[in-house]
């Protein structure tokens, strides 16, 4: 074809021209290596057009078979899961027939492109014939891996397109099995991804369905929570509750603790400890922090001027936002617009966030510096309690409710604790017990030195309101004490 293979260079060890025998081999050789490369170059371009789809480039329907059977073995030797997804486009025989045969190409080549952009390069994308393409969804942690890339299509592929001039919306309607709990065989898997497929199409098509029908369910409850908490978070319709704090001898109320609560128009109460992970999976946890510090410095403020004495209020900062270069200007931003003193605040983060990026923990010291006192949360339930008392500069360490749930019945609980509160304090850390219930377990943890205790049995969280009312009543009773 005249084109260039490459090149070929023999050297001497010295400067020279070549002789002409020498001449001649470098050409014979060159013409040979010249032949050897053009079959590589052949037998490369035979397997492409086998494995690969001409219209669309994706894989083959021979590849993905061959990679399915591969996909499964591997999974069944290394104990994994994968989801298989089978996407059957919508009316594509209506495109064909109203608009021609070259706009139902540029729609499967536009597909194609779209699926790609929308599952994650290991995963496998292919088309199988017509208007059926398969993805190959690796290493999922969970069902909601599928469902997502799933999802993502269904996003993608309804995003509009012009053919032959006209602008169309296409859409597209997913089956998903999942491996192995729905097939153990390639066939078996296949015909369950096609069976979720047909059910997604008689559900209306433009849809997703498991070969699970309880996960369907599962997953569409998940998606509608995922939609209405960004909505949700972005509208500022989540609330405040605060919890007292009170010093543990006298009780009185010294600090509180902020707890965001969400409560959905249609299921009700949704517990933090759901919806803050999935605040984190959609990103949103940082306007989430970021309303909440505000909202808390607010109200800290206001308490401020009606003239209740001092207290601190502690926000839970997620370990995946603690280390965002944003979180410092943002609290010095809400504290100066506030008037609040740096004492007044306090970030409670979980030993976890060691783990998060060790190099990284000099956001401890600027916001140290900044002033806000920094808490250790649910001291001791992870795995890196000691590690982290290494690596952190901390000012409070908050023992998990677990130890102080059974301080009175159990010896090591209370020799645990103990322990921990001495170690604080040689540390020179503030001590708050959580989740204090009853009232031995106070008088326990006040004969232990500890120094605050948190828990239902001095109050449950309260909405603002309500905390007000609580600070009057505290207000009333240590003046009195003091008269
Ligand atoms: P946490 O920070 O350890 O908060 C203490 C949790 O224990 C709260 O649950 C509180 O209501 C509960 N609690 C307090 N005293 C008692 C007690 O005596 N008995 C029992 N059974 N429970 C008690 P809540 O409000 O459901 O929050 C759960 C977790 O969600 C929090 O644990 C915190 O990690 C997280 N969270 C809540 N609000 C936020 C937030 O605004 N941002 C972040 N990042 N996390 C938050
Ligand atoms: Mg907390
Ligand atoms: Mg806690």
């Amino acid at each position: 074809s005249g084109t260039v293979l490459g090149a070929f260079g023999m050297y001497y060890n010295h400067p020279a021209l070549p002789s002409e025998e020498e001449s001649n081999d470098l050409t014979s050789a060159a013409r040979l290596a010249g032949i050897i490369m053009e079959r590589e170059h052949n037998q490369r371009r035979i397997r492409d057009l086998a494995y690969s789809d001409t219209l669309t480039g994706l894989s083959s329907r021979a590849y993905f078979y061959l990679n399915l059977n591969k996909h499964l073995k591997q999974s069944e030797r290394n104990n994994t899961r994968f989801g298989l997804l089978y996407i059957d486009l919508d009316g594509f025989k209506s495109v064909n027939d109203t608009l021609g045969h070259d706009a139902g190409d540029l729609l499967l080549q536009e597909t194609a492109l779209r699926l790609r952009e929308a599952s994650r390069d290991t995963d496998l994308v292919a088309r199988l014939g017509g208007d059926e393409f398969c993805i190959i969804v690796d290493d999922i942690v969970d069902n909601y891996c599928s469902a997502n890339v799933a999802e993502r299509c269904l996003k993608l592929i309804s995003q509009p397109i012009t053919l032959n001039g006209r602008e169309q919306i296409p859409s597209c309607s997913v089956g998903v099995a999942l491996y192995p709990a729905d097939g153990g065989s390639v066939e078996s898997l296949i015909k369950a991804a096609d069976t979720a497929l047909y059910e997604a199409k008689k559900l209306g098509k433009n849809r997703y369905a498991f070969y699970d029908k309880e996960l369907t369910d599962k997953a569409e409850y998940r998606f509608k929570l995922e939609q209405d908490l960004k909505e949700a978070i972005e509208q500022q319709q989540l609330t405040l509750v605060y919890q007292p704090q009170v010093d543990i001898s006298s009780g009185a109320i010294v600090g509180v603790e902020a707890l965001s609560r969400w409560k959905h128009p249609q299921f009700g109460d949704i517990s933090p400890a759901k919806f803050i992970g999935i605040a984190e999976q959609i990103s949103m946890i940082k306007p989430l922090t970021e309303w909440v510090i505000q909202t808390v410095c607010d109200q800290v403020a206001a308490w401020k001027r009606q003239g209740f004495p001092p207290i601190h209020a502690a926000v839970n900062i997620s370990p995946s936002h603690f280390l965002d270069a944003d979180l410092l200007p943002v609290i010095a931003q809400a504290l100066k617009t506030t008037g609040l003193s740096p004492v007044n605040l306090e970030l409670e983060v979980t030993e976890g966030v060691v783990q998060t990026n060790i190099k990284n923990l000099s956001a401890f010291h600027c916001l140290q510096e900044l002033g806000v006192s920094l808490a250790i949360d649910d001291f001791g339930s992870g795995y890196s309690s000691f590690s982290s008392l290494k690596h952190m500069n901390v000012n409070v360490l908050k023992i998990d409710k677990h130890f102080i749930d059974e301080i009175v019945t159990d010896q090591k609980s209370q020799l645990l604790v103990s322990s921990m509160i001495d170690m604080g304090h040689s540390l020179g850390y503030k001590i708050v017990a959580e989740g204090i219930e009853k009232p031995e377990q106070q008088e326990q943890l006040k004969s232990l030195n500890c120094d605050v205790g948190q828990g239902y049995l001095f109050s449950k969280p309260l909405p603002a309101k309500e905390m007000t009312h609580l600070l009057k009543q505290n207000q009333s009773r240590t003046s009195v004490k003091g008269v």
